[in-house]
């Protein structure tokens, strides 16, 4: 007997996007070593936890300390105080009412957009944009519902939804019967946004083809458009065809700490094999309570301070911070004469290479010439290709030092 492994993990691409711009940043230092890089490529926080958070960590630590009010495990969906803070701030100013029930919360979107496939069946036809994130192509590559990876870049049996300038950044509907959708607004990579209508043709394409979307609102405490939706379930109908996944890391610096939610509305079906109608909350309920054992009270309180006056004031300071970066970005790379989008409801800048350059090669003149990293586009898929990621997460001296550099080289 020997143990076979799951033969889908080695249908994966090998090199990992941020692997290799690590090895080429190492490979450029070692040569360098007293350059004074500037990173702008990964997409995590600098900014560290605000005071009203840190405040409530540490008294929920205190709390573990005293045996009149330690906590041992807790519900697998998350306290009451935390769904229902999330209730009142991330929804009812949008006119959106949720059940508890519907809030599931967990370590991170991360996991949650990577575990949600696995309560569906591996026959459905999943569609993902074009960049996507990358969780949602590789686990359901793990799971089994591609073929190989082709030339062209794309894994066989996966539905891409274009995304580029061509199409002002907003995905057609699949061309071909699919039964998930992935997205991701205001988007990773791209950062760009869709409206309420855009949306809505989505919301309602769901509706008339049995679809379920899966939607990746990471980024939403970043919208800074009065007609980009803050929730899908600001659509009508929505309820009825789509999840929703939200995380408190970009929005008040939780990448290291981990906190972040899942709703699944009541209203949400699915189809057992004999085409009966079967509710996916539930579904979702049992596997977050077979598999998962819940977030740790600390940082549940902390991430309830997210929400207090106090956690909020000081949390739009940091925001507001990383956006008068991302402005700087926009506005310093357009004067320069390139093409950029994103930046205004997203940290992320998505910059169309000079030249029509490819996105590795203006990688390394950022990096060589610039000393600034960024992210290649065809890292992300093969339609961003020709383009480069830029962050706003960095301090503000940085970033215009950035952008100074850029600006002296010439494409
Ligand atoms: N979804 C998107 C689109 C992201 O870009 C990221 C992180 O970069 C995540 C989810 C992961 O979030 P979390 O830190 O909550 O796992």
């Amino acid at each position: 007997m020997v143990v076979k492994i799951n033969e889908n993990y080695l249908k994966l691409k090998s090199s990992y996007l941020f692997v290799e711009v690590a090895r080429r940043e190492a490979e450029f230092v070692e040569a360098n070593p007293d350059a004074d890089i500037i990173k702008m490529g990964i997409g995590d926080v600098t900014k560290p936890l605000v005071p009203a958070v840190v405040d409530a960590f540490k008294s929920a630590v205190d709390e573990m300390a005293d045996a009149e009010t330690f906590m041992g495990y807790g519900p697998e969906q998350g306290y009451g105080f935390l769904a229902e803070a999330i209730i009142e701030n991330d929804y009812k100013k949008y006119g959106i009412e949720l059940d508890t029930s519907e809030v599931f919360i967990s370590d991170g979107a991360k996991c949650d957009t990577g575990n949600i496939q696995e309560i569906f069946g591996l026959d459905n036809k999943i569609a993902v944009t074009d960049p996507v994130y990358t969780v949602y192509v590789d686990t359901n590559v793990m799971a089994g519902r591609t073929g190989e990876m082709g030339d062209d870049g794309m894994y066989e049996g996966l539905t891409y939804l274009k995304c580029n300038a061509d199409n002002d950044f907003v995905p057609e509907l699949p061309s071909e019967p699919v039964d998930i959708i992935y997205l991701c607004y205001p988007n990773n990579p791209t950062g760009t946004t869709l409206t309420k209508d855009q949306l809505k043709v989505f919301v309602d394409y769901a509706k008339e083809n049995k679809v379920i979307i899966l939607f990746d609102a990471a980024y939403e405490a970043f919208i800074h458009e009065d007609n980009v939706p803050h929730s899908i379930y600001e659509i009508e109908g929505a309820r009825e065809v789509a999840i929703e996944f939200k995380s408190f890391s970009k929005t008040a610096g939780f990448t290291g700490t981990r906190c972040a939610y899942t709703v699944v509305p009541k209203e949400l079906m699915a189809y057992d094999g004999e085409g009966n109608v079967v509710e996916v909350n539930p579904l979702w309920n049992r596997r977050q309570t077979t598999k998962f054992n819940g977030v740790s009270y600390p940082v549940q309180k902390a991430a309830e301070a997210t929400y207090s006056e106090d956690g909020k004031a000081q949390i739009k300071e940091v925001l507001d911070y990383y956006m008068e970066n991302a402005k700087v970005i926009r506005e310093s790379l357009t004067d320069m004469g390139l093409e950029v989008y994103g930046g205004i409801s997203s940290p992320y800048i998505w910059v169309k290479t000079p030249n029509d350059m490819d996105s590795w090669d203006f990688f390394d003149i950022l990096l060589n010439e610039a000393n600034v990293i960024g992210t290649p586009g065809s890292g992300f898929g093969p339609s961003g290709e020709g383009y480069l990621r830029l962050t706003a997460f960095n301090t503000l001296e940085n970033t215009k030092e950035a952008m100074e550099r850029i600006s002296k080289l010439e494409f």
